[in-house]
């Protein structure tokens, strides 16, 4: 039998869409097992502030379709400190909760690892970013939506640089990792994709452009992610201007439409998933461990490998992407 009678839940770092359906799977799980929930809104911010809401089953209807998080987000540099997390642990034990559900990424589950090492509070990781950057699943929630937004941008970009024969150049999310601009990039049908994860060189790029436009293709789409090593679509743009200047060559920088909107049926089911099965393993005594979906099933994994182990692009689908473009 579980100790555990109080869980907190909170949402951290860059909203992704499927949050909300993950906190209402959350509480609408805990409520099965008798439990009390707490939401603790924006993240590890409102933990050192004691902004801390009573959640029961009626509190989380309608939101499985929202996009955002009902809990708010927020970034809290006090909470990388000792004094910050000491501070937080005591509201915590102040207000009697027992556990903690982290929805969020890297950066959360990287806060959520130090602070159960020095508090032993237990808590279990979901993992919520549009970035799919974290190891032990598959997918994070967030990933599809983002793809969809960005992919039907891309496809209402073609038709406009198609019209006026245009190059354009898309900048899509990913400082460190180019889950979104790979994926996006192939669904999208772009003609060159770069991405942080491989150097790709001037010379390169130029060829490749050469070689599309050769084919007597009037217009073009590069995907580039904005952590890419060329610095981002407005430098490359630069750079390309000396060679293919005779291009009318527009860049678009789609920002933060891609954290926002409805979540899609899959992130949603994905949500719903994982929140259920964060507060089944803590009955179940597990602490300190991300829920995750590795080929189709539930899994949990030590929380501090989810981010100290770096997750790899499938180098296939890019290789596929040279091949079709
Ligand atoms: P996303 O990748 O989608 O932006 P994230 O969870 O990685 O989400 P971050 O802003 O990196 O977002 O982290 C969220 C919060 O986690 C930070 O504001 C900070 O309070 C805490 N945090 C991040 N890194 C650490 C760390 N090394 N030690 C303690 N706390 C941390």
């Amino acid at each position: 039998m579980s100790t555990i009678k109080k869980i907190g839940v909170f949402t951290s770092g860059g909203d992704s869409p499927g949050m909300n359906a993950a906190v209402r799977a959350v509480v609408r799980t805990a409520k099965n097992f008798d439990l009390n929930v707490v939401g603790i809104r924006h993240g590890y911010y409102g933990m050192i502030q004691k902004d801390f809401v009573e959640l029961d089953g009626i509190s989380v209807s309608n939101i499985i379709q929202q996009g955002g998080t009902i809990l708010k987000s927020a970034r809290s540099a006090d909470f990388k400190t000792e004094e910050g997390r000491a501070k937080a642990a005591q509201n915590i034990k102040d207000y009697d909760i027992d556990a903690l559900v982290a929805i969020g990424g890297d950066g959360t589950f990287q806060g959520a690892t130090s602070f159960y090492k020095e508090h032993n509070i237990p808590v279990i990781g979901i993992p919520g970013t549009i970035d799919n950057d974290l190891s032990g699943t598959d997918e994070t929630i967030g990933y599809d939506t983002a793809l969809n937004t960005a992919m039907d941008a891309i496809d209402k970009i073609r038709d406009t640089a198609d019209a006026h024969d245009r190059m354009f150049l898309v900048e899509v999310m990913g400082r460190e990792a180019g889950f979104i601009a790979l994926e996006t990039g192939i669904a999208g049908g772009a003609e060159l994709i770069l991405l942080p994860e491989t150097l790709t060189r001037m010379p390169e790029i130029k060829s490749s452009l050469s070689d599309v436009f050769r084919a007597q293709r009037r217009s073009s789409l590069i995907v580039v992610a904005e952590g890419d090593e060329t610095g981002g679509a407005v430098k490359l743009a630069d750079e390309l201007k000396g060679d293919f200047g005779k291009y009318d060559m527009r860049v678009c920088i789609l920002g933060h439409i891609q954290r926002g909107g409805k979540p899609t049926a899959r992130d949603r089911v994905l949500s719903s998933r994982l929140g259920a099965a964060a507060v089944q393993s803590l009955m179940d005594g597990h602490t300190n461990v991300m829920v995750g979906l590795v080929n189709g099933e539930v899994k949990v994994s030590p929380l501090h490998n989810t981010w100290s182990k770096k997750k790899s692009i499938n180098y296939e689908l890019l290789e596929l992407a040279k091949m079709l473009s």
